[in-house]
């Protein structure tokens, strides 16, 4: 069975004092009992992630992702951070590939690919972000972008290292803009994102692997969203900023 997952992605928001106390509220809230099977994910920037890995020391519940990683071990790179360094802070995923860093800072299909081998040699599990913009959703290429975006970006890993990935579908069009790709629309592509992993890694593999939808995912559409069969969790930005928002996204994948 794969697993639910909501992650919270807190791009560049929270001072450490900001994120010490989203932190503390979200662990008060989420234990065992709270979130049965769903898997909680949180994402800060770079600096606060050691403090908030060690507020959460004591809460087996919540793991810890950085936002992105540099695909060398070290070196001169100068403002990077590699997977190395965030294993050596006890990080557990990284996620990968956003829209984001595709757009502003020149992420390419090849890149990605060299950053996903770098988190899976430091023990980190890769969120792999794939999407279309929206000129792709209107000319109807954006079956084959996303296609695209996972044979070149995951599609070298053998069978092993591939079970250990997460995809989050996040059309970019959706993206912090408020629109919402529809239930339907969703369930579409995390069932073409499954048919393309079945054709590589076969039935097993692909039902085994969790397809997270982003795109203003919020507690008001988490549920329709979450219901669709393929849809097996959330990406979330704006709403994974208030304890309360994201607790309820994380109510809504539990009564999945
Ligand atoms: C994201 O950037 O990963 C995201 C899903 O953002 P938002 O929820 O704010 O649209």
């Amino acid at each position: 069975m794969r697993d639910l997952i909501v992650a919270g992605n807190w791009k560049m928001n929270k001072t450490v004092d900001e994120a010490v106390i989203l932190v503390q509220e979200l662990s008060e809230r989420i234990s065992e009992e709270s979130v049965g099977e769903v898997k909680v994910v949180v994402s800060p920037p770079y600096v606060v992630l050691p403090q908030v890995i060690s507020e959460l020391w004591d809460n087996s519940m919540v793991s810890v992702a950085a936002q992105n990683c540099h695909e060398n071990e070290s070196g001169a790179f100068t403002g990077e951070v590699s997977a190395k360094m965030l294993q050596s802070i006890e990080a557990d995923a990284v996620i990968l590939g956003h829209s984001e860093r595709r757009e502003y800072f020149g992420e390419t299909n090849e890149i990605i690919a060299a950053k996903v081998d770098a988190a899976l040699e430091n023990n980190l599990v890769p969120i792999f972000c794939c999407g279309e913009v929206l000129e792709q959703r209107q000319d109807g290429s954006f079956f084959n972008v996303v296609k695209s975006q996972i044979v070149e970006g995951l599609f070298h890993l053998d069978n092993d290292a591939f079970s250990m990935v997460v995809i989050a579908y996040e059309p970019v069009w959706a993206i912090g803009t408020g629109e919402t790709a529809s239930p339907e629309q969703a369930q579409e592509m995390h069932a073409f994102i499954r048919g393309v992993v079945t054709e590589k890694y076969g039935h097993e593999i692909a039902e085994n692997t969790s397809v997270l939808y982003g795109g203003s995912c919020k507690p008001g559409n988490a549920q329709e969203l979450f219901a669709n069969p393929d849809v097996d969790g959330g990406l979330i930005g704006g709403a994974s900023l208030k304890a309360d928002d994201f607790v309820a996204i994380i109510e809504a994948l539990k009564n999945k």
